[in-house]
């Protein structure tokens, strides 16, 4: 276990950029395989515009590393956080330090994103793609980039989680997130057993729906828990029929089909949400939301 943290903490970028592009590799090779819904769209075209947008990601996340190294390193010499508070077995530190980090990290953000308008703006960019598929996965705006990287610095000193736990929680939030975008059907027992504890593909498809209130629900990456335990989970009965993926507001192609124009959603008029009538959606206990 002490050898599996070791490897991460001292993990060389060319091994992350490597499980990032296989992760993306082997779902983009499944949807071909095992697609949920056949949508008829140019992959290629589709995922070069969101392969944009994961260079954007790129670029702030390495522009800022040495904050999250240096945040690491803080915490260590001056034991802040919750995992140098308690004593715990090494196996323990990890799961919970990787529960800790997807909690604010990932959940109370994107929540955060979804609740404050001018914030929303920059995540609007990530709700448009019409066609969710893996590569859905990397399209954030750079200003979303940001508000997640001062929340990864937040979670480092809330939890105390040590760079080799960060490192952890890092590679398996991107394979996570490519996970939960792609557009694979799993047996409908088997998508369900798993968002028990992780986010399944179905589970983080509703989130993708276009109108309210599904938009509004299911904000969690890695674990399912965050959404059951604070009321924002919903599940509908067949994704592949019920769910139409994008955004009221912006379905028109010229606005979420071109780079310039969702750079520039952020810096655009805030438009409410248009709660346009379509199909029937239903929460987890069967009770109709629109
Ligand atoms: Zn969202």
């Amino acid at each position: 276990m002490e050898t599996f943290v070791n490897f991460f903490e001292n993990i060389p970028t060319v091994y992350r950029t490597a499980i990032l592009v296989s992760g993306l590799f082997i779902f983009w090779m499944m949807e071909g395989i095992i697609p949920l819904s056949k949508i008829s769209y140019k992959r290629y075209k589709h995922a070069a515009l969101n392969i944009f947008f994961m260079l954007t990601t790129v670029i702030v996340n390495l522009g800022f590393a040495f904050f999250l190294v240096r945040t690491s390193e803080y915490v260590a010499e001056n034991q802040v956080g919750f995992l140098y508070v308690v004593v715990l077995p090494l196996w323990l530190k990890i799961i919970i330090g990787l529960l800790l980090m997807d909690l604010i990290s990932a959940y109370l953000i994107h929540w955060i994103l979804h609740k404050v308008k001018w914030m929303w703006k920059f995540h609007i960019i990530h709700h448009t793609d019409t066609k969710v598929d893996v590569t859905t996965s990397l399209r954030a705006h750079p200003g979303e980039s940001v508000f997640r990287f001062v929340f990864t610095i937040i979670a480092v000193m809330v939890s105390g989680a040590p760079i080799g736990i960060v490192m952890i929680y890092q590679s398996m939030s991107a394979m996570l997130s490519q996970f939960n975008h792609a557009n694979i059907s799993l047996p409908a027992k088997l998508d369900l057993l798993l968002s028990y504890i992780l986010v399944s593909p179905n589970m983080h498809k509703v989130h993708h729906h276009f109108k309210q209130p599904l938009t509004d629900t299911n904000y969690g990456n890695i674990f399912s828990v965050w959404d059951r335990l604070f009321n924002t989970f919903a599940s509908v009965d067949s994704p592949e029929q019920e769910l139409v993926y994008g955004l009221d507001t912006h379905m028109e192609s010229r606005e979420h089909e071109n780079i310039a124009n969702l750079l520039a959603i952020p810096f655009q008029k805030y438009r409410p949400p248009l709660n346009a009538k379509f199909g029937s959606e239903k929460n987890s206990a069967g009770k109709n939301l629109s």
